[in-house]
């Protein structure tokens, strides 16, 4: 009998590893829509992360030849500092998530993460450098504990409940009635948008990434939600460099440095309090979510050049 146990324990782990894998490409497919070719050169070294210094320099980007999306964008984030990315839509704000990335090359600059330049180091060294915190978290249909390890499938059990706790979502889990073991996804429980985000949050720690970019959801949440998702956020990216990219500009009102990109181009830049005072497009733009809500429409340039 104990012969028997073993191999099918042995395929117990095998199938675990598959199911890993398969969902990885899942996300990854997810994440990517269209895969590019990007490859590691064949002499690229992991990177040596020290404190998560990230730097943009004249970046200029574009994913067809004929239409520029950025345009000599160059900003630096300092370690342990968050950099807030705001502007109208197709403003090109998630574009620079991919560039830092990697799921796309500079056109013309380049950027790097503790002086080194992201086309010289290898990608695995990269991603696991980077916790995201996508705007869809995509959830599988298995149990909320699979859902959240799945940032760090070899992590302990008392690493993941930590991670939960950060995120303000342990309580949540551990009152269902099947506590860690529910199932979630479109099979079984359906978390809501703020329940999702925190799971995301969860994943995105449990990597114990030092650079962390959270694109936040287009989709609004009630206002309470939304303030003690923007808490969470504010306690995890404490400890790490962070870039956010912002449609709303209630989250951005804490960042060390704030950049307003339109068409492509960094506009303005600045603390909130500075953008403010300078009475410019941020002044307006936060004007109007003021008289208007959170889900006023950030004004859009005139003409669009590009
Ligand atoms: P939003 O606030 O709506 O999320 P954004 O500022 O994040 O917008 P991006 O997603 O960076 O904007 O897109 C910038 C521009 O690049 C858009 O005009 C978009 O249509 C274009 N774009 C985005 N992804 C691709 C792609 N894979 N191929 C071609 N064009 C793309």
């Amino acid at each position: 009998m104990l012969q028997l146990f073993i191999p099918l324990g042995f395929l117990g782990i095998v199938y675990r590893q598959i199911k890993y894998a398969l969902a990885d490409m899942d996300l990854v497919f997810k994440l990517l829509e269209r895969r590019p070719e990007i490859q590691d050169a064949p002499d690229t070294k992991a990177l040596r992360l020290r404190d998560g210094e990230i730097r943009f320099e004249h970046v200029d980007f574009h994913y067809q030849h004929e239409r520029a999306i950025l345009q000599d964008v160059d900003f630096r984030i300092a370690p342990g500092q968050t950099l807030a990315v705001v502007g109208h839509s197709g403003a090109g704000k998630s574009t620079l998530a991919r560039l830092l990335f990697r799921f796309y090359d500079v056109t013309a600059g380049r950027i790097l993460i503790d002086g080194q330049d992201l086309r010289e180091v290898t990608q695995e060294s990269l991603r696991a450098a980077i916790g995201i915190v996508p705007q869809d978290t995509v959830l599988f249909n298995d149990t909320i504990y699979y859902n959240l390890a799945y940032g760090r499938p070899e992590a302990t059990r008392a690493e993941v409940e930590r991670c939960a706790e950060m995120a303000h979502i342990r309580t949540f889990i551990e009152s269902l009635p099947d506590g860690w073991d529910t199932m979630v996804g479109e099979r079984g429980l359906k978390l809501s948008g703020g329940e999702k985000q925190r799971v995301a949050i969860a994943r995105a720690i449990l990597k114990q990434p030092r650079i962390l970019v959270f694109d936040e959801a287009t989709s609004s949440l009630d206002s309470h939600t939304e303030q003690a998702i923007q808490q969470t956020l504010a306690e995890v990216a404490e400890n790490h460099t962070t870039l956010v990219i912002a449609h709303r500009l209630s989250t951005v009102v804490d960042a060390d440095l704030i950049l307003v990109l339109e068409q492509g181009r960094i506009r303005e830049q600045g603390t909130h309090r500075a953008l403010l005072e300078a009475g410019g497009h941020y002044a307006a733009m936060w004007d109007l979510q003021q008289r208007e809500g959170p889900d006023a429409p950030v004004p859009v340039a005139a003409t669009d050049t590009r």
